[in-house]
């Protein structure tokens, strides 16, 4: 990476800018609200391109405006699943690297998981052992970890 003299502070991402990246970032929140709920919402923070025309770089931050890794590719804008997929990876490295902790972690396991499409719903994944069926095993869709940390009880009607 070229040394530049300017030094560009990051813009925040507005709602609406990149709907599907918003939505995908929706479900990695509701994810981190789940298991880590000391930790601000993560953001979307934009950079200039290196390119004069090039389109931004886009970071997935924790809510200190930190981020790790590449940024998101452009081309997985426009689509639902890539979408969540690049930013579900984006989440995960910049949550592992920044935090430094394995995230989200498997609670029966321990081990960090990792975002897996199963039947195509990308899925968090854990490589632990589970009987003797296979080498891994799916603990809830991605955006859906709170089921398993919090889980809902049915709605009291009538509570006072
Ligand atoms: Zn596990």
């Amino acid at each position: 990476m070229r040394a530049r003299f300017d030094h560009p502070e990051p813009r925040h991402v507005l709602p609406g800018e990149h709907p599907a990246w918003d939505r995908a970032l929706a479900l990695l929140n509701r994810d981190l609200a789940a298991t880590l709920p000391e930790q601000g919402s993560l953001q979307l923070l934009a950079l200039p391109s290196h390119d004069e025309d090039g389109p931004e770089n886009v970071h997935v931050a924790l809510a200190n405006g930190e981020w790790h890794g590449n940024s998101l590719d452009p081309e997985s804008a426009d689509d639902p699943a890539a979408a969540l997929a690049a930013v579900a990876d984006a989440a995960q490295e910049t949550v592992t690297e920044r935090l430094r902790r394995a995230w989200p972690l498997c609670a029966e396991h321990g081990l960090g998981m990792h975002p897996r499409d199963a039947d195509g719903q990308l899925s968090w994944s854990c490589a632990g052992e589970r009987s003797r069926r296979g080498p891994a095993h799916i603990r809830a869709a991605v955006g859906g970890l709170d089921a398993f940390v919090r889980p809902r009880r049915p709605h009291r009607k009538g509570r006072r």
